[in-house]
C-alpha cells in the first residue's frame, strides 16, 4: 500500500520594511524547511526570538491548504520585537515526497475511524 505524501520545502528570509531592524537581523539571512529538519546556511545566523514566533507556523505552511485559507496567501510574518521593522518572508520553494511508515510507528489515519461511538471526534 501507498503511504506517501508530499510537504513543501520551505525557505525563510529576512526582508526589511519601512522601519529599521533593531535586532541582529541580517537582509537576506535565511533557513530552510525539509520535512522536520531546519536547514541553516554555514554563514549565517538567526535569532531565537524570531525563530519562537515563525516556528508554529511552519507545519501548516508545509502542508496543501485550502485556496481560501489565510494561512496559503499570508507569508510575511513581524519580528515578535515591536519596535524591529524586520520580516521573515516564507517561500514554497519546492516539494518532496515522504512516507508514512518512515515519519511514524502509528498507523495509517482512517476516516472511518474518525470519531467515537458518542460521535465525539478522535484526537
Ligand atoms: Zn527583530
Amino acid at each position: 500500500m501507498d503511504d506517501s505524501f508530499m510537504l513543501y520545502d520551505l525557505k525563510v528570509e529576512v526582508v526589511g520594511s519601512e522601519k529599521p531592524m533593531v535586532c541582529s537581523h541580517r537582509e537576506g539571512d535565511y533557513f530552510l524547511v525539509i520535512g522536520e529538519n531546519l536547514v541553516f546556511p554555514e554563514n549565517n545566523s538567526f535569532s531565537m526570538y524570531a525563530l519562537s514566533a515563525l516556528l508554529p507556523l511552519l507545519p501548516a505552511k508545509q502542508r496543501v491548504l485550502d485556496q481560501n485559507d489565510w494561512m496559503l496567501s499570508d507569508s510575511v510574518i513581524a519580528c515578535p520585537d515591536p519596535n524591529c521593522g524586520a520580516r521573515f518572508k516564507i517561500t514554497r520553494i519546492g516539494k518532496r515526497k515522504f512516507s508514512h511508515g518512515a515519519c511514524t510507528v502509528e498507523p495509517l489515519y482512517r476516516e472511518e475511524n474518525e470519531k467515537t461511538e458518542k460521535g465525539e471526534y478522535r484526537l
